[in-house]
């Protein structure tokens, strides 16, 4: 949810397109449905309206309709639950003090999305997830607010580092967009003092229907070094705040995993709760002995 996605008409044009030749309940609405998913890029919105046509179809209904719109909305948002894959106890703990450190972090850093639900129900390919919603469509993005979310994307891994002393593969998607972001900063919205205000690499236009960008080079080998150096310059300093962070909060953030691996699922309420609790409510010492 942190890269220009579609606005409302955009979404509404895309929905209209992908849904062209299916077959419609009279209460569809694009505008509706539009409205409803801020944040979904093209791909999301195409696989929204393909998935919704798949549940009508395996419900022998004729048409698809808003509550096929609605359940299709959640599985791509989230994935589809799997309560059936196997996970060892342990695999369970490092993904609830994955989620927890997410969460947490999210919640310290200022001006961020707000956390919707926190889980650590394994969906799609994920081990657990930390779903944020926007409060309202953003059309630009102060990069303050960017930066927030760099620290949000690490703070999975450094709670991993944190409690167990090592990380896992379980952050791959996280680092990959934390650099893909960072990235961005310095070659397109100028964002890197040392870079200045110019924007690096041609893209071709094809954001409509939510292709991938092809990026083409217009820039020399040393510059290229340069804007590695930037990139990571920016995640470092974004993963040292996070490590000051967590270890600052440490009780908090065992608290929060403490939570998930009793309950499953917390939303923001709960969060808060154990937020504004002394965070004495886990001793480190018990959850050193289950680990
Ligand atoms: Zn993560």
């Amino acid at each position: 949810m942190i890269v220009p996605v579609p606005d409302v008409k955009g979404r509404e044009k895309i929905l209209e397109v992908h849904g062209q030749k299916k077959a419609l309940a009279e209460d569809v609405k694009w505008e509706v449905i539009a409205r409803g998913t801020p944040g979904f890029s093209g791909a999301d919105l195409e696989n929204m309206v393909n998935e919704a046509a798949l549940l009508a179809a395996r419900g022998d209904a004729e048409k698809i309709t808003m509550i096929h719109m609605e359940q299709a909305k959640d599985k791509v948002m989230m994935g589809a639950e799997r309560r059936s894959m196997i996970i060892t106890e342990k695999e369970k703990e490092i993904t609830a003090y994955h989620e927890a450190g997410h969460a947490l972090v999210a919640m310290l850093l200022p001006g961020t999305d707000p956390i919707h639900k926190v889980t650590i129900i394994p969906r799609g390919r994920a081990l657990g997830l930390t779903q944020q919603l926007p409060v309202d469509e953003k059309h630009t993005y102060a990069s303050s607010f960017l930066k927030n979310n760099l620290c949000i994307l690490l703070s999975g891994r450094v709670a991993e580092e944190l409690i167990f002393g090592e990380i896992t593969t379980g952050s791959g998607n996280d680092i990959e967009r934390c650099t893909q972001l960072a990235r961005k900063m310095v070659c397109e919205w100028g964002m890197s003092e040392e870079m200045g205000p110019l924007s690096y690499g041609k893209k071709e236009e094809q954001i409509f229907l939510g292709r991938e960008i092809a990026q083409h080079r217009d820039y020399s080998e040393s510059t290229a070094v340069k804007i590695d150096d930037e990139v990571k310059r920016i995640v470092l300093k974004a993963n040292e705040k996070v490590h000051q962070l967590l270890s600052e909060n440490s009780a908090v953030l065992r608290s929060i995993a403490q939570a998930l691996l009793e309950r499953e699922t917390l939303g923001l309420d709960d969060i808060k709760a154990i937020i504004g609790h002394d965070g004495k409510t886990a001793s480190p010492a018990e959850i050193q002995a289950q680990a």
